[in-house]
């Protein structure tokens, strides 16, 4: 297997939280901290083998998600991050960026993280209400993200991201514009803004089921959405995804790899990678992880690892799907005809002109010689519009 011209962006899935917020169904895991140490040693090995078996592959992205990647020493993430120059060319003016809790985060920790090479950091804010920080359950007040904002600017870091929750039960309008106002005086780089979603097996989602908290009201949910889209643009930041926002220049180029449908290893418990022509996840259990790691063998076929847990190769008419699923994500860029050109042979509009000339109908889909993308009503109603491509 020979490397791909394509720069890899490389997620690296580090599967330990000391709280579980009461939302959350990622695969992370409290009070497993004696796990860490084998872990990275585990981490390290699992880039070491998809390395070797792709040499001289460029990598353009590296994200440590979770998780809280903020529980991991500065030593620690030097450890992962040598793993992947040794194994990988990692390019000069990669973006490599960690997850943090803002309890986690002080001016020595963040300078010490600046100083193994990550360069981007993305806090969970999640909201600046103190009821609605209680009820999620997270460490951390209002306090503790200025506090941390601040720690990270004092650290060296230019490239900072804020995540936002609405769409919370009890949640106002009111409440809203202050988490976002609190947000702006942040003046984070970049901008996530998330739906609160009811997973399965949170305490959120059985809350809402038992009556003990009202269920999600998607209208407001959708006034919150507009009203963040107006905040943020009179703020200066760009749309560039649906759920992104960002300052110019500062779109997050991991993520956008993810929406241009191009390949990302995905390594450590529980986590999704793409690459080599392969969709797959990862085994969930860091105890199984670890152990599949220390009795690997060298040789295994691109992109998978002793933990892989499911693989599927991506066929054309799926690729084509993804890439159309994941590109019309783009607010500002959208499916660029050229580029689908290009890789699959056929414009898009041969392949989906019907479909979208009725959403361009609806006033949902914009289409010219260029790009097809979503308008602004679109964006609210993208679901509807992903489920038909499917
Ligand atoms: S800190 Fe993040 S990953 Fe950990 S439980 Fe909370 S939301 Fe989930």
């Amino acid at each position: 297997m020979s490397a791909t011209s394509v720069p890899l962006s490389i997620y690296l899935h580090i599967p330990f939280c000391r709280i579980k917020c009461t939302y959350c169904a990622f695969n992370t895991y409290v009070n497993l901290e004696g796990l860490i140490e084998p872990f990275v040693a585990a981490l390290a090995r699992e880039i070491q083998i998809v390395g070797q078996a792709q040499p001289g592959q460029t990598v353009g992205t590296v994200y440590l998600g979770g998780g809280t990647p903020s529980i991991l020493t500065p030593e620690q993430m030097d450890d992962i991050l040598t793993a992947i120059r040794r194994n990988f060319k990692l390019l000069p003016d990669a973006e490599i960026s960690i997850e943090a809790n803002p309890s986690d985060l002080n001016a020595g920790y963040m300078k010490a993280l600046r100083e193994v090479g990550i360069n981007r950091v993305s806090i969970g804010m999640q909201s600046a209400n103190a009821n609605e920080l209680e009820l999620f359950h997270r460490r951390h007040d209002n306090d503790a993200t200025v506090r941390a904002v601040a720690a990270a600017r004092q650290g060296g870091f230019t490239n900072l991201n804020l995540d936002l929750i609405y769409g919370i039960p009890h949640q106002t309008l009111d409440n809203w514009d202050n988490s976002l106002r609190q947000m702006l005086r942040l003046q984070p780089e970049h901008v996530s803004l998330y739906a609160l979603g009811l997973e399965d097996g949170t305490p959120m989602k059985r809350w809402v089921a038992t009556g003990r908290l009202p269920a999600p009201d998607d209208d407001l949910a959708a006034d919150m959405y507009e009203l963040a889209t107006d905040v943020l643009g009179a703020a200066g930041y760009e749309q560039y995804e649906i759920s992104n926002w960002a300052k110019p220049g500062y779109a997050c180029r991991h993520n956008l790899q993810y929406w241009y449908n191009l390949p990302y290893p995905g390594l450590g418990p529980g986590a999704h990678g793409f690459a080599g022509g392969v969709r797959y996840s990862t085994v969930l259990s860091p105890q199984r992880y670890i152990q599949a790691m220390q009795t690997a063998d060298d040789r295994y076929d691109y992109p998978r690892t002793p933990a892989t847990d499911q693989a599927v190769v991506v066929d054309r008419q799926t690729e084509i799907t993804d890439t159309l699923l994941m590109g019309l994500r783009l607010t500002r860029e959208g499916i660029r005809r050229e580029v689908f050109r290009q890789r699959f042979g056929d414009d898009v509009l041969d392949l989906y002109g019907s479909l979208i000339e009725k959403y361009v109908g609806y006033g949902l889909l914009y289409v010219d010689d260029d790009v097809v993308r979503l308008t602004r009503q679109g964006r609210l109603l993208s679901n509807m519009i992903f489920r038909e491509l499917v």
